[in-house]
């Protein structure tokens, strides 16, 4: 019941640069599963700015090159949207720029992580340096392309995680908006809140009118994404709600769920982390991470989670 869906286009090879005009790039890795991210840049006359790196030496190699094929101008500056290694771990490739993002986003990367093994499919991370973002603000700041301005904004509370930001470009209407997004992919809350992430899309994300956006994971999209994610995340919660008041665990919740509609989305595994943070967004304490992803193995058969990054 809880196979993961990935093609086969998870190759590098796939990936592509998406090209929003003035100056303003995307790229996107199919098939926007478990650490295949999207990344973007912005160029300039004299530099680039370049929104997060990707989850191993491979993958943002690649993005290096695709990316020097389009200009030869310098990285100067590397914005990561959140902790998450599927958007920092290639930032040590990135050793001529300055690192950009929220004081906690730097914080959690200088969190030693316990082994994993057990929970994806083994990849290749390659070799690269630990590199922490090491310019960091506490709500925001305003980076300048040229003359045009780039408003880059904590979100002010926990969603996808608790050190989320947006890359806004007004007068564009583009958004980077990382993982507060996923377009066609599950979308994951275990490190962040439910409810935080629903406040969010409704109060910041969807306000902004952006005809753009630039999700974390999946094809570049217009704002019809959002309801999409919202509609799931408030599905989430009631069943959450439900759940806990007749006793069920997370896991058992999620074993009686009908997916429906959202079980065509990549890695539907991720409802069982997602009703661990719901239960606790609903006053169930904290999540212990490692027994929520544990339960998501186990979810999806005692097979470790597909990864083809
Ligand atoms: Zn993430």
């Amino acid at each position: 019941m809880s196979t993961s869906r990935h093609d086969h286009a998870a190759s590098i090879e796939n990936a592509t640069i998406e090209d929003l005009g003035g100056g303003l790039y995307a790229y996107v890795q199919p098939d926007g599963g478990w650490m295949i991210n999207n990344t973007g840049f912005l160029v300039g006359r004299d530099g680039v700015t370049v929104v997060d790196s990707c989850s191993t030496e491979r993958r943002t190699r690649a993005f290096r090159a695709k990316l020097a094929a389009i200009t030869p101008a310098p990285v100067r500056v590397l914005v990561n949207t959140h902790s998450h290694p599927d958007h920092t771990a290639g930032n040590g490739l990135f050793g001529e720029a300055a690192i950009v993002a929220h004081e906690q986003t730097r914080a959690e990367l200088l969190v030693k992580v316990p082994p994993l093994d057990s929970i994806w499919e083994p990849i290749d991370a390659g070799s690269v340096p630990p590199a922490p973002p090491f310019l960091t603000y506490t709500s925001g700041l305003t980076l300048w392309i040229d003359d045009l301005r780039c408003e880059v904004k904590h979100v002010g509370m926990p969603a996808h995680t608790t050190n989320d930001s947006i890359l806004w470009v007004p007068d564009r209407s583009v958004l980077y908006s990382g993982d507060l997004l996923f377009n066609g992919g599950t979308p994951f809350l275990v490190s962040g809140s439910v409810t935080g992430a629903i406040r969010v899309l409704t109060e910041q994300i969807a306000p902004l009118g952006a005809t753009t956006i630039v999700p974390g994971h999946g094809p570049v999209c217009g704002p019809e994404v959002i309801a999409g994610v919202l509609g799931y995340l408030r599905f989430v919660l009631s069943t959450a709600e439900r759940a806990r008041a007749a006793g069920l665990t997370p896991l058992e919740a999620a074993r009686e769920t009908d997916l429906a509609d959202f079980a065509e989305w990549t890695d539907p595994e991720r409802i069982v982390g997602n009703l661990h943070r719901a239960y606790a967004d609903l006053g169930g304490g904290p999540v212990d991470v490692l027994a929520a992803l544990g339960d998501m193995v186990t979810y999806n058969g005692g097979r470790p989670l597909t990864c083809l990054a």
